[in-house]
């Protein structure tokens, strides 16, 4: 039974695949020896599914991929050449349907990676129960050497191949923003899908992550960055577990590093950084800037904007090579890039106490094992990540009602809570400060709904995760018990569909 066998180094030997890859960073662009991304998913899985008493049947048909599909197609440069494309949509679990998850565009992407992040998607999905199957979806090309019209056209023949082979459809696999996608990239998707569909009614549920002109929802850009805080803010909050690690309880005055600043990394730093906490350090690709008093996240954001490039902000030290950034010395390190940046090479170097994992994948199995033993708190991608598909969810809800959340009773509600107000003022006859009473009766309109509401299930999921660690005993950590209850709630929901009786 290959899920009892748990030390990592036996495990990499009987990999099947060869175990050296070029890491999935252009971070740190070197050879590293490590598992490849589906088995490292499934080295997870399995150390969790021990402690389980589901049958090896059940526990295969859980882990395994259930589609994958391999396109290539041709692409028509504006200088008249033709390139080939090679792109992969996988739908790693249809317990739930529609399947979920973003689309990457990275010279990085290959079948393995999409396999793996489509199993952390379903994961994902399990943890902050979003009734979903996980996808994934990647083309293999580096955004910057294509102009935004050769995009579109890689993008919209993308759309079309998955729409001929039915893998994109409201009740069937549901699309959004990834590493190097974004907005403009779902909204040339949605208008494919449409001119290709009959059901035009339900056809803005194809892809989430859309501007919010064409369907998107308030909040969806930003929503990957303020779940990572919401997380964060709750594992700090409990000082139970901060003493050990020789921290206070709360975000506030936490130094942080931040690794990639990008969508995610922007918006976790900057609500961080909002919520008390200090950013010390913002990695990217090219290099690193530094300040132990803290860096201004929206001016740096700014810098980038008309530069080009973090590296020689003002009032920060510039690093030229951005991997010494994840070893500077701090409370929390938020790898917000890709996958295999912290493997048994540099874990040894790594001083945060704490880990929280952004990106999907940036701790290998083998570097968790060494920071685990060292006692460092890692909060799992497959929930701090979470925040992206909660609104997405949120999103499709939406474009499935045709109607926006708050858009029925906002008006109703804040008359209600007004003449309520009003009522109390009369009795006492003392009157509030127009701001508090304004405050006070305000009806929510969509952001506030979405952002509250990735609160709650954020706060929900990391209690439930932890009461698993509790209930498991001491050995247990963050990701081990994040896999078992994901391996329970996906098994009930197979048992439920009479699979396995
Ligand atoms: N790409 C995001 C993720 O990895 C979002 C997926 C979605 O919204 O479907 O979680």
């Amino acid at each position: 039974m290959p899920f009892l066998f748990f030390h990592y180094s036996e495990y990499l030997k009987g990999s099947t695949i060869s175990s050296t890859v070029k890491a999935g960073n252009p971070i740190d662009n070197i050879m590293k020896t490590v598992l490849p991304f589906f088995e490292q998913v499934n080295f997870n899985f399995d150390k969790a599914a021990k402690y389980t008493n589901y049958s090896p049947g059940i526990l295969n048909e859980i882990k395994i991929c259930n589609s994958v599909y391999h396109m290539t197609f041709p692409l028509k440069r504006d200088n008249g050449t033709i390139e080939t494309i090679h792109a992969w949509r996988a739908e790693h679990s249809h317990h739930k349907l529609p399947t979920k998850g973003g689309i990457r565009y990275s010279t990085l992407v290959n079948e393995d990676e999409i396999m793996a992040l489509a199993a952390l998607m379903t994961y994902k999905c399990a943890i902050v129960d979003v009734p979903f199957g996980g996808a994934k979806g990647g083309i293999q090309i580096n955004v910057e050497k294509y102009s935004v019209g050769e995009l579109e056209r890689i993008t919209r023949r993308y759309a079309y191949e998955l729409v001929s082979k039915n893998f994109i459809g409201p009740g069937i696999d549901v699309p959004a923003p990834d590493y190097g996608t974004g907005e403009r990239e779902m909204a040339w998707i949605l208008d494919t899908y449409t001119a290709m569909t009959s059901d035009k009614l339900e056809a803005r549920a194809c892809v989430t992550g859309k501007p919010v002109e064409q369907g998107g929802i308030h909040g969806r850009k930003e929503a990957t960055g303020l779940g990572v805080y919401y997380g964060l803010r709750e594992a700090c909050s409990f000082e139970e577990d901060m003493k050990p690690l020789g921290l206070s309880s709360g975000l506030e005055g936490k130094s942080i590093v931040v690794q990639g600043f990008g969508n995610v990394g922007y918006h976790s730093a900057k609500f961080l950084q909002e919520g008390g906490a200090v950013i010390i350090a913002i990695a990217e690709f090219d290099g690193a800037i530094y300040n132990t008093q803290g860096l201004e996240v929206g001016k740096v954001s700014d810098y980038r904007n008309e530069n080009g490039s973090i590296l020689n902000f003002p009032d920060a030290k510039t690093m030229k090579n951005p991997s010494e950034a994840l070893e500077l010395e701090c409370d929390i390190l938020v790898p917000a890039a890709l996958e295999n940046q912290i493997t048994s090479e540099n874990v040894h170097r790594i001083k945060a106490r704490i880990i929280a994992e952004a990106a999907n994948g940036p701790v290998t199995p083998e570097a968790h094992d060494i920071l685990k033993n060292r006692g460092t708190l890692i909060i799992p991608d497959t929930y701090l990540n979470a925040g992206g598909v909660i609104v997405s969810y949120f999103e499709w809800l939406n474009n499935l009602s045709h109607v926006r959340f708050g858009r029925v009773g906002r008006r109703f509600e804040e008359n209600s809570r007004k003449d309520f107000m009003m009522a109390i003022e009369r009795i006492t006859g003392k009157r509030l400060p127009e701001n508090e009473m304004k405050r006070l009766v305000y009806g929510p309109e969509e952001r506030t709904l979405v952002n509250t509401s990735l609160e709650d299930t954020m706060a929900v999921a990391y209690n439930e995760i932890r009461e698993t660690r509790t209930q498991y005993g001491n050995g247990i950590d963050l990701r081990t018990a994040s896999f078992i209850k994901v391996i329970n709630k996906i098994a009930v929901s197979y048992m439920e569909l009479g699979i396995f009786p």
